[in-house]
């Protein structure tokens, strides 16, 4: 018999990004929105009763569920909830990707789908991103158990025009294809539409970035009511009251407001665009990111250097040693105060 050590699974679990502790920090790390929730989030925070949680939470988050179809003007039977869309493409994952063939997605992406396929033990190959970053559509165009990539991508910020993700979808009737929209809002447009085509396309969205809920974890899902159903009845299987209460009540107040919403990210993306600015003048260089994040690289100084000298000086960016690309910062886009903290160190620094 073996002995239980032996027994232990062995993963590789996904490294998050730092939560530094403190207020006097400059925070570009890990794509949250600088701005607060919306008011109407802060008012039913304060008028929460806390008498019912003594009771579970609606397993089926019905009124969360609810706001959002009438938000995005689809049936209720077509979207699916889940404790931020981490745990949605998990639900996703256990759900969809269960055939022989390898399961396929970026290179360079977001690094927890290779986590839950190893996880989850899900073979997978993984295309490698062309010399401008852009994912190549025809390296999708084989027999697949199932295609995942974000867009725009992570951490590159790059989108890929819908026509293309059209094309893609049409080379790949017999397999899920999931778009992880965790950064849509800032600008590019979403495949959602394309689900009421698509009976395969399954959308993923989150409350984490553009909605300034990172910490109560709500994600969400988009797609044909038969991939709904079977996530459904995948997750109740696994983790049957995921939604808690205060999430699910503080989640349909900031789908509520939408002006808050747009006006937030409005700022974001002009904030954004004069980062561009600022980065060209000092001698980075970037793929053109249509999120809330600038995926950057100087031409003379090394990315960890920079790194290092900004945390010093309690500004904290991204730095990730990939294989392909160890020389690059990924910087969230924040206030304009934290913007100008950032550019007044850099111009001294480098
Ligand atoms: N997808 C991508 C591409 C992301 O960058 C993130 C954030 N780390 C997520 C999904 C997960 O976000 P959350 O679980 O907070 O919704």
């Amino acid at each position: 018999m073996r002995h239980w050590k032996e027994n232990i699974r062995k993963v590789a679990p996904y490294v998050p990004g730092e939560q530094p502790k403190g207020m006097d920090l400059v925070k570009l790390n890990t794509n949250e929105n600088p701005y607060p929730p919306a008011p109407g989030v802060k008012q039913a925070l304060k008028e929460m009763d806390y008498d019912p949680f003594r009771k579970y939470p609606d397993p089926t988050a019905s009124d969360l569920v609810s706001a959002l179809s009438q938000y995005y003007q689809v049936g209720e039977d077509e979207v699916f909830v889940g404790v931020g869309s981490d745990d949605v493409i998990a639900m996703a994952f256990l759900t969809f990707f269960n055939s022989e063939l390898p399961i396929l997605f970026p290179d360079v992406s977001y690094s927890f789908y290779k986590v839950w396929a190893d996880l989850f033990q899900i073979p997978y190959e993984t295309p490698v991103l062309q010399e401008d970053f852009s994912i190549r559509k025809e390296d999708y165009y084989k027999a697949n158990g199932g295609i995942i990539f974000p867009n725009p991508n992570a951490p590159t910020g790059l989108f890929m025009p819908l026509e293309e993700i059209e094309e893609l979808i049409a080379h790949n009737q017999n397999s899920v294809i999931i778009i992880d929209e965790a950064y849509i809002d800032f600008g590019g447009k979403s495949a959602m539409e394309l689900t009421k085509k698509y009976e395969n396309l399954l959308v993923v969205q989150t409350f984490s970035k553009s909605r300034s809920l990172a910490g109560i974890r709500i994600g969400y899902a988009i797609g044909h009511p038969d991939l709904i159903r079977a996530m459904n009845n995948v997750k109740y299987s696994y983790n049957s009251y995921t939604m808690n209460m205060p999430s699910l009540i503080l989640g349909v107040e900031a789908v509520k407001d939408d002006k808050y919403f747009k006006e937030c990210l409005d700022k974001i993306i002009k904030t954004r665009e004069e980062a561009k600015v600022s980065l060209s003048k000092l001698g980075f260089i970037f793929p053109d990111s249509m999120t809330n994040f600038i995926f950057a690289s100087h031409k003379e100084r090394r990315a960890e250097d920079i790194y290092k000298a900004l945390r010093e000086n309690r500004i904290f960016v991204r730095y990730f040693n990939l294989p392909r690309l160890d020389n690059y910062l990924r910087i969230t886009i924040g206030t304009e105060e934290e913007m100008r903290q950032l550019f007044a160190f850099l111009e001294v620094f480098l």
